[in-house]
């Protein structure tokens, strides 16, 4: 453990004992701050993988997917690529590049605040602009946005339903053992009110999961593509909520661990409520497509096309080309997993990959 996790271990539990418990979305937002700032999680060497770091194919694909929307929806502006969360940077490279064969050079805007990871992605993309959250993002373009494995890890509020009624999930613990074993406990504060009429007489136990930091994000993003025009394109694992589970996971060292243990030395995320983003666009009035899998989408916008032309070109690599894809679209691994969801201003062209054989 790092000294620095030590001291995240100790704020927390020093919280705890002056204010009493904290909420697992408080929980969740300073160790995913703490975690994203302290190093590059990615790659064998890190704790996950993620599908740009996989293959080009995914980042590509994705680029020109945006490039024949921008192009069918009659070209407008001078559009902006911004990305939220962009890792590395690497889908942003393949995808930008995969638009420069479609003429297509857009200013380039990321939403990152991870000190390290913008480091890493500057030395990628040398003439990036960054910005902590969607604000200072500029106001006029259209916007043609990618948010891959980037929702999962914003922070959840958990509601658990007790005998007495539902109660916000809080932790306790951390004292003593400093950095270490918080314990989570329903809280006192009622909750029914954050639970829809037809969940609200789930099991005792049952867990409930909202994001409202997830919809703030997706709300800002969807009124500025409202009033930019543009697309989002947004891939996750997630589910059509709302729904009784608990999703939220932590994993190091590419190993699933308790969440609540290594506190900021671990990555925690939780699904993505594919149904609460779909709304939030449609009440801004965009238009929302899919979600559909990874798998078909990467199918249908020619993954398997793009690998065979990358095979002729460099026929060492044809094996592992294949593996890559197969890994990015097979049910059994990324495909059906991962899903992509489109929110899009209603007068630009509905993008390719979200019907089979489109
Ligand atoms: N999209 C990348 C990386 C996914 S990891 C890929 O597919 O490889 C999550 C990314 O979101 C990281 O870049 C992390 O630093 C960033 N991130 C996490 N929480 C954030 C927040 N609240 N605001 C901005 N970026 C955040």
């Amino acid at each position: 453990m790092s000294p620095d996790t030590l001291r995240l271990g100790q704020r927390l539990a020093r919280q705890i004992e002056a204010g009493g418990p904290i909420s697992v979305a408080h929980f969740m937002a300073e160790a995913n701050a703490h975690y994203y700032a302290s190093r590059d999680p990615l790659g064998v060497a890190g704790d996950f993988i993620t599908a740009p770091e996989i293959s080009q194919m995914f980042g590509e694909l994705i680029g020109l997917c945006l490039a024949d929307v921008w192009m069918r929806s009659g070209r407008k502006g001078a559009p902006l690529y911004l990305e939220l969360g962009p890792g590395r940077g690497t889908l942003a490279n393949d995808a930008l590049r995969a638009m420069e064969s479609a003429a297509l050079a857009p200013k380039v805007h990321f939403v990152e605040t991870s000190p390290t990871l913008r480091e890493r992605q500057i030395a990628l993309l040398p003439h990036v602009s960054f910005h902590d959250d969607l604000s200072t993002v500029p106001t006029t373009g259209p916007l043609l946005v990618v948010a891959n494995e980037f929702f999962d890890a914003l922070p959840i509020r958990q509601v658990e339903r007790t005998e007495v009624g539902w109660r916000e999930r809080v932790l306790i613990g951390g004292i003593g053992e400093p950095g270490d074993s918080f314990i989570p406990m329903p809280g006192y504060r009622p909750m029914e009110s954050a639970v829809p009429e037809a969940l609200k007489e789930a099991p005792v136990g049952s867990i409930l999961e909202t994001s409202p930091a997830s919809a703030t994000i997706a709300l800002e993003l969807a009124h500025r593509i409202a009033r930019q025009g543009g697309i989002a394109l947004i891939i996750d694992y997630g589910y059509e909520g709302p729904a009784i589970g608990d999703t939220l996971q932590a994993v190091r060292g590419h190993q699933m661990t308790d969440p609540f243990t290594h506190v900021g030395d671990s990555d925690l995320t939780a699904h993505v409520d594919f149904t609460m983003i779909g709304n939030v666009a449609l009440q801004a009035g965009l238009r929302v497509t899919g979600p559909v899998g990874q798998g078909a989408f990467l199918k249908a916008l020619g993954i398997d096309a793009r690998a065979a032309s990358l095979s002729r070109g460099s026929p060492e690599r044809a094996t592992d080309l294949q593996q890559a894809s197969e890994r990015l679209t097979a049910a059994d691994q990324m495909g059906d997993l991962f899903r992509v969801i489109a929110i899009a201003h209603p007068d630009w062209a509905t993008p390719e990959g979200f019907t089979p054989g489109a």
